[in-house]
């Protein structure tokens, strides 16, 4: 495996590098360094900085705004983002909603949604999980019936990130009972503000709101907004797995971590608790190299794109469980200061904040990522498949 980059891959760097440092507003660079909530004004306005550089969306068809660079060229963009404590796209519109209508839509919607998809100019909530239908996801019920020129939809989402600010989701949906429940899916694009719609909260233990419940009662949803062929919902869903994959063990925001974790190290060493930090060290280290085997892994799944390679379920429970690791380790080297609740921290509110800036989302986030191995196929459900493949052989 080659791990030096190309004369070409480090010019491509200090391309992205220097746009970075021109183009990344200071006050956006700040609230993701402090791990601060974005508002929907700030992630716009960083989408529409990107995309008039022709880089939202880098993996999408080139027809629609894609780059297309190769994949190591992507991983190198994702990196030097982190790096810069760039903020992330949004990934229900770059990584989901517009890969999902750039290979499925027809050219009127690719028209009407995919610029605005890009530029968040339309915002996208994903709807397939409901109660009792996560990891069995084909046992889902939400129904939709057409009747005339129009859908009906009858049924309840769960578990939909930012479906509060969503202005459309792209929603599974079933529109026949067959013998195999995978069969009979279809997917709708549902304009938020139809009435029959609510949105009902679910706060989450980091104090904060990004979860809801989704409930749709007699949606009247237009024909047009049907996405590909009815029936196809199933096929449609597996293909997004394997946009969800890029990227998905986040290495580069575990590197950002444990850089802030060796800091944070180096400081308690510098206030006399040598014995301390050298237990610290100790646990850094041993994520370092934990994090190097998983970010070698990741460069060969990219070098063999697609074509055998490590499987993306490696990368995913691996890339949780150090996202994990490292959350843990920082509330820890925070001390009691880092159990201070920071709900108005993570707001943007910094004049009165008890907890040095260093630790002041640190709970917050830890306890945001309890949900990575739970999000994005479960971690046991990554086990499954993995010991599916290991243990047939
Ligand atoms: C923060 C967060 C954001 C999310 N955002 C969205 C979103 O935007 N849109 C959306 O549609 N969904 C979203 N989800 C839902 C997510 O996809 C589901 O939570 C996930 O698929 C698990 O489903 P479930 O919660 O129903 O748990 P279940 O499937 O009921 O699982 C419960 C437990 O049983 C285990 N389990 C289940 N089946 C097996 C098995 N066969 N073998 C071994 N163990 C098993 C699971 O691993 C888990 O530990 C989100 C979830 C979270 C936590």
């Amino acid at each position: 495996m080659q791990l030096r980059l190309s004369d070409s891959d480090l010019a491509f760097r200090d391309q992205v590098r220097a746009f970075l440092s021109r183009a990344l507003p200071a006050d956006l660079r700040d609230k993701v360094l402090l791990e601060q909530r974005l508002s929907r004004d700030d992630l716009a306005r960083w989408h529409r900085i990107l995309d008039d550089q022709a880089w939202a969306a880098p993996a999408w068809p080139v027809k629609w705004g894609g780059t297309g660079w190769t994949g190591l060229q992507q991983n190198i963009f994702r990196e030097e983002m982190a790096a810069a404590f760039a903020p992330e796209p949004l990934v229900q519109n770059i990584n989901l909603a517009g890969p999902l209508i750039a290979n499925f839509g027809n050219e009127a919607q690719k028209a009407f949604f995919l610029p605005a998809v890009r530029r968040l100019d339309i915002w996208f909530s994903q709807g397939f999980s409901e109660p009792g239908a996560g990891s069995d996801l084909a046992s889902l019920r939400t129904r939709a019936r057409l009747e005339g020129d129009r859908y009906v939809v009858d049924g309840q989402k769960i578990w939909s990130t930012d479906a509060q600010l969503s202005d459309w989701m792209f929603c599974l949906v079933r529109t026949a009972q067959e013998a195999r429940p995978q069969k009979g899916l279809t997917f709708l694009l549902i304009d938020m503000r139809t009435p029959g719609i609510t949105v009902r909260p679910i706060p989450t233990i980091d104090g904060d709101h990004y979860l809801n419940e989704v409930f749709f009662d007699g949606v009247e949803v237009p024909a047009d907004n049907l996405l590909g062929e009815e029936g196809r919902g199933w096929d449609y869903a597996r293909s997004l797995l394997a946009h969800e994959r890029i990227g998905i063990a986040r290495t580069a925001l575990t590197r950002r971590r444990l850089r802030r974790a060796r800091h944070l190290a180096e400081q308690i060493e510098a206030q006399g608790d040598g014995l301390a930090a050298r237990d610290f060290r100790l646990r850094i280290a041993a994520l370092e190299v934990e994090l190097r085997a998983l970010e070698m892994t990741a460069l060969r799944a990219i070098q063999a794109d697609g074509t055998g390679g490590p499987d993306p379920s490696v990368l995913k429970l691996k890339g949780t469980e150090l996202q994990q690791a490292s959350t843990e380790l920082l509330v820890e080297l925070g001390g009691p200061l880092a159990m201070v609740r920071q709900t108005e921290w993570l707001l943007g509110e910094r004049e009165h904040s008890l907890a040095p800036t260093d630790t002041a989302a640190a709970t917050a986030t830890y306890f945001q990522l309890r949900a990575a191995s739970i999000y994005g196929g479960s971690n046991e459900i990554q086990r499954n498949i993995l010991a599916r493949k290991l243990l047939a052989n």
